[in-house]
Parts: C-alpha cells; sequence; structure tokens
C-alpha cells in the first residue's frame, strides 16, 4: 500500500501495468497483478493478493457485470461459474481471513486504477459473486494484526474511490452518454452526478441515486443553482430567471427553467429515485 500511495498520488491516478510490474518483495520480483486471468494468488499465499475489472471503453456493448448491487456495494464476479475454481477459493479464504486486497480497476488500455485496502466482505453464490466493501466488519478489531498497518489507509477517501467508476460507467451507460439535462452526448464533458452526495449515508453509489449530467449541471446541481423535482422536472434559482447574460445562463439554464429532463435511462429500476429526489429538492428550495 505504501507502494502505490508512492506512485499513484495516494491512489488517486491510473498507473500503467509496466508500472504495476516494477514491484518487489524482499528484493524479488513480485507481481501484484495477474495479466492473465482476474485474480492474482502468488504460489506463497494461500490468499488472493488481487483482483481486477478490465476495462470497458464508454458506450461499450457489454456493461459491466461487476456491478454495484441495490446496497451501493460493489459485485465481483466468480471466475466462471464453478465456486471451487482454485481463483474463487483464493478470494473466500481472503474473506473468511479478513485479508485486505487490490482492486485493479481498468480505465483505459494498459491503465488500472488501484484501490486498497477493499475487503470481501460476503459471498452471493446464487449469484456467483463476491461482495467488496473498502471497511471489513470487525476485521480491525483488537484481536485483528492488521490493525496498525491496514487501519491508516481506510479513509471515507478509499471507500468513495471504490465506488466511483463503476458507478461513473454504470450512470453514463443507463444514460446512453448524455447530460439528464441539456442532452449534450460527449462523455469527455460529463459526470455522473449523486442526487444525494455521496458524504451522506443515504448517498448511496446505485445508478437511482445517479444523473448523468454535463459538467455545467453539474456544478449547477451541487451549488443549488439547479433543482430537480420529483416529477423529473428542472427548476433553475429564481434570481438567475430575471438576470440578463450571454448564451449560458439564457440558454444553458434560464431555458431549462420548467422543462423536463431530457434524457433518462430506458429501464424504469434506473430512473432516478423520486424520494431521492424529493429530499435534494427540498434542499434545493432551502438553499434558494
Ligand atoms: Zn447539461
Amino acid at each position: 500500500m505504501d507502494w502505490f500511495s508512492l506512485r499513484s498520488n495516494d491512489g488517486a491516478d491510473a498507473l500503467t501495468t509496466d508500472e504495476i510490474k516494477d514491484f518487489r518483495f524482499d528484493g524479488a520480483p513480485l507481481p501484484l497483478m495477474d495479466l492473465q486471468r482476474g485474480i492474482r494468488k502468488p504460489a506463497v499465499l494461500e490468499a488472493a493478493l488481487s483482483f481486477r475489472t478490465v476495462y470497458r471503453p464508454e458506450g461499450a456493448d457489454r456493461p459491466y457485470e461487476d456491478a454495484v448491487g441495490v446496497d451501493g456495494l460493489i459485485r465481483y464476479k466468480y471466475r466462471g461459474t464453478d465456486p471451487d475454481h482454485p481463483d474463487n477459493r483464493a478470494l473466500r479464504v481472503a474473506m473468511n481471513r479478513r485479508l485486505p486486497l487490490i482492486w485493479f480497476f481498468g480505465v483505459g488500455t494498459a491503465r488500472y486504477l488501484p484501490t486498497y485496502p477493499v475487503f470481501i466482505i460476503k459471498e452471493e453464490p446464487n449469484e456467483l459473486q463476491f461482495v467488496v466493501d473498502a471497511v471489513s466488519r470487525g476485521a480491525l478489531g483488537a484481536d485483528s494484526a492488521l490493525e496498525e498497518t491496514v487501519k491508516r489507509y481506510i479513509t471515507v477517501e478509499t471507500r468513495r474511490r471504490l465506488h466511483q467508476p463503476i458507478f461513473r460507467a454504470t450512470v453514463i451507460r443507463a444514460y446512453n452518454t448524455r447530460c439528464a439535462v441539456c442532452a449534450l452526448g460527449h462523455a469527455q464533458l460529463l459526470d455522473a452526478a449523486h442526487i444525494i452526495p455521496d458524504r451522506d449515508e443515504r448517498g448511496i453509489a446505485a445508478v437511482r441515486n445517479g444523473l448523468a449530467l454535463c459538467k455545467i449541471h453539474h456544478a449547477a446541481l451541487d451549488s443549488h443553482i439547479l433543482g430537480v423535482r420529483p416529477d423529473y422536472v428542472v427548476e433553475i434559482r429564481d434570481d438567475l430567471l430575471h438576470e440578463v447574460d450571454g448564451p449560458m445562463l439564457r440558454y444553458g439554464l434560464q431555458e431549462r427553467h420548467g422543462e423536463r429532463l431530457m434524457a433518462l435511462p430506458t429501464a424504469r429500476s434506473e430512473r432516478p429515485d423520486r424520494a431521492l429526489l424529493e429530499v435534494a429538492y427540498g434542499e434545493f428550495r432551502a438553499a434558494g
């Protein structure tokens, strides 16, 4: 974890597979990632050391199989369909012993964002998957030898980072790479915004707490310049409606007032949750 923190700007930046290959333990090279398989288990260990989610370009036909559940936690699919495959067993050992793992999330060709420590907190055998979180319930109790070395890496930031890449990919895909407010269709200018911020405990990283928004509309939502009613109608803060200024104010904000969202997910279960919108809209009204 120290090694990664030095090289990845405390886990904020992605690394290339070549950079990841440089890791040495006691002077000997020790691969941290398995480039052929998803799950890395060094022969000298019984538990897995890392697992990997491969890069899929935005708009790819096949969405992430490793997805976020309704509880906001990441799912990691078994290798194949045999729960007793050695790779699946290695993840199960890490789960049972509450050992920390590294999750490599592919963000481009041969580029991975390492998130650490993460823990396998439970298994969903019917769905052939494990559940991943940034904290392991009980792993860091007084009897845990891991406490000193691992605890300092477990921060709110790690938890946020764990959810961010899949949340983004899932939300952008659900909105067909369109801003919900203005329908702008350029991935580079789009964010996956939270309806309830992720610092709030209700701010789960599920699609129904998300909106694909362009940079301007994301900032406008977060600063309460723009609100979304539970019936999916956009409102702009009152004082901005009377201002006279350039095209961004006029077309981008004022003319969106009273209009319905322009892009919504096809699947009903992926559309913005009306109860969450109600809470956020209440805050927008109170701020205005
Ligand atoms: Zn927009």
